[in-house]
């Protein structure tokens, strides 16, 4: 069995020594090649730097080879990783530095301007650098030049003190026999700091124990429809985020899986075109991620005919999508739920080849049980809708060093409190409404976001539509829509009568505004709250 992501890491790496484990740009690496150069950070990690077990180090890089090194790495080294965004800000950054007191910065050279300026002083004891292509060799082919474009030789122009390149680690920890660690369920893997989608992003505290859970119950369910050894995953959303890092990352660890990892999914057209040179089997993203796919020339025509398995989570999947995506792929979208404060996999559509979009976000996963309360704390019925509930061994200890927020959301009997609406049918199936944060009250009814952008999202000139409330003196709130057009022909009177055709009159948006694009946070989830404050000033 199972105690520690070490043991499953361990368990794989002698298994599928010789079969892929990442790419990126067209460069390969074996689960042998991986585990030569993790053993050789984790070496330089306790000989070199001498960290003790459950000291934090940061990890603030993109998808790229050099993540999974220092992913498993620190965590051999008995460590506790801490994910960092590497969009940060200067003082986003300084903030989670201090908050989760993490003493060593692994960091790519496109981002070290960003550590300068954060000044962060003591206790940072060691900044590891490195070029996103350090490990890519750049390989003859037809690759070069589309992989020189985005992987550019960034020349450093940060000046830190105490720094080292992270291949010169490498070479410190091959000096060195490897040293004997002790891990057990309880360590602490990550401090996983959630999306700030709704405000400031608090470090969930995530034991081995809870993450080795989600990777079998997501291994649980798949089972028997992938083939071990044998699958490719596209991992276009960032494994700092904690989506990818266990759907992606850990779970294709546990099955001996190939990791496509693609640095830029932003652009649109390049990640098309890296896919047109691959088979892959598995694509995980979110929504807009979906519809951005959609939209690009070219996509349509790509090789689908190993695709089995395509998961959306992380914010609603619009029906339009999950449509035009089995239309045009020929696998269903996936549906499931989940969050940072539980690993975070809690609730999936079972896996059927050929199944219908249903707008639920699935069972829950195994030894998982949901219940919907009211504010009351009272156990809703069947139908109802209230705040969803989740226990689980994959739920969070808590959050780091914060006991009132951890109290907030921990009620007396152990039920963690997601803050989204949603409600569970006489089957058990599980349909998120909204957050609560994010409903609209209109003249005493109310209005949910998701359900109006569900329905706006499938008119043919919108590309992308948010919907959020404005203040309004008559009825406390209005239903504002702000949309992304295909062209400029689209008006605001178009939507509004559409909207009229499937919606009752309160939930019809009030105000339609054009934007040439949405805010969205690192994953690519829509942020509302950005939207609110935009309007408000
Ligand atoms: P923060 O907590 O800092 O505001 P966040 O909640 O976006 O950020 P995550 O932990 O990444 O951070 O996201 C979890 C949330 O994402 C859930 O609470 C839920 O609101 C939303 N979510 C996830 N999956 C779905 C889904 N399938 N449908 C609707 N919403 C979803
Ligand atoms: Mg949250």
């Amino acid at each position: 069995e199972f105690h520690s992501i070490v043991d499953v890491y361990n368990k794989s790496v002698s298994q599928y020594r010789h079969r892929p484990a990442y790419s990126n740009f067209g460069k390969t690496i074996t689960y042998g090649e991986l585990d030569l150069m993790v053993q050789r950070f984790a070496n330089y990690l306790i000989c070199e730097l001498k960290l003790a077990k459950g000291e934090r180090i940061a990890i603030m890089m993109p998808n790229c080879l050099q993540y999974p090194v220092a992913l498993f790495g620190s965590l051999l080294a008995g460590l506790t990783v801490v994910n960092v965004n590497p969009l940060y800000t200067p003082r986003e950054l300084r903030h989670q530095m201090k908050d989760s007191g993490a003493c060593i910065l692994v960091v790519a050279d496109n981002f070290g301007r960003t550590v300068e300026d954060a000044e962060l002083g003591s206790p940072l004891r060691k900044v590891i650098t490195t070029g996103l292509g350090d490990l890519l060799g750049f390989p003859k082919g037809a690759l070069v030049n589309f992989a020189a474009r985005y992987v550019k030789k960034v020349v450093p122009t940060y000046t830190l003190k105490n720094t080292i390149r992270f291949k010169e680690t490498l070479d410190v920890g091959a000096g060195f026999p490897a040293p004997f660690v002790s891990h057990s369920a309880d360590d602490l893997a990550f401090l996983q700091y959630t999306g700030g989608t709704t405000g400031v992003s608090k470090g969930a505290a995530l034991s081995h124990r809870n993450i080795v859970a989600n990777m079998q119950q997501v291994a649980a369910w798949v089972s028997g429809n992938v083939e071990m050894g044998k699958e490719t995953v596209v991992t276009a959303l960032p494994m700092y985020h904690i989506f990818a890092l266990t759907a992606n990352c850990l779970v294709f660890l546990r099955v001996g899986g190939h990791n496509l990892l693609i640095t830029n999914p932003r652009d649109m057209p390049g990640f098309v075109k890296e896919l047109s040179s691959v088979r892959f089997t598995v694509l995980t993203g979110v929504n807009t991620l979906f519809s951005g796919l959609l939209n690009t020339p070219g996509f349509e025509r790509l090789d689908f005919s190993e695709l089995r398995l395509t998961i959306g989570a992380g914010m609603a999947v619009q029906r339009s999508v999950a449509e035009r995506w089995k239309t045009i792929t020929g696998t269903p979208l996936i549906e499931g739920y989940g969050m940072t404060e539980s690993s975070p996999v809690a609730t999936i559509n079972p896996f059927v080849a050929g199944a219908e979009f249903s707008g639920s976000v699935g069972l829950p996963m195994p030894s998982t049980q949901v219940c919907v309360k009211d504010p009351e704390g009272n156990t809703l019925g069947c139908d109802e809708v209230g705040e969803l509930c989740l226990m689980g061994p994959q739920i969070m200890q808590g959050y780091w060093q914060r006991p009132s927020e951890t109290e907030k959301v921990m009620d007396e009997d152990g039920w963690l409190h997601t803050g989204d609406l949603a409600r569970i049918d006489a089957g058990g199936y599980v349909y998120i409404v909204d957050r609560i944060k994010d409903m609209i009250l209109v003249s005493g009814f109310n209005v949910y976001p998701n359900e109006i952008e569900d329905v706006l999202a499938a008119m043919p000139g919108i590309l992308e539509v948010a919907v959020i409330g404005a203040p309004s003196a008559k009825s406390g709130e209005i239903v504002m829509a702000i949309v992304v057009r295909k062209d400029d022909s689209l008006s605001a009177e178009e939507v509004k009568a559409y909207a009229r055709k499937y919606l009752t009159g309160y939930k019809v948006p009030h105000v339609v505004e054009f934007r040439e694009q949405l805010p969205k946070s690192n994953v690519g989830k829509i942020l509302r709250r950005e939207l609110r404050e935009s309007i408000a000033k």
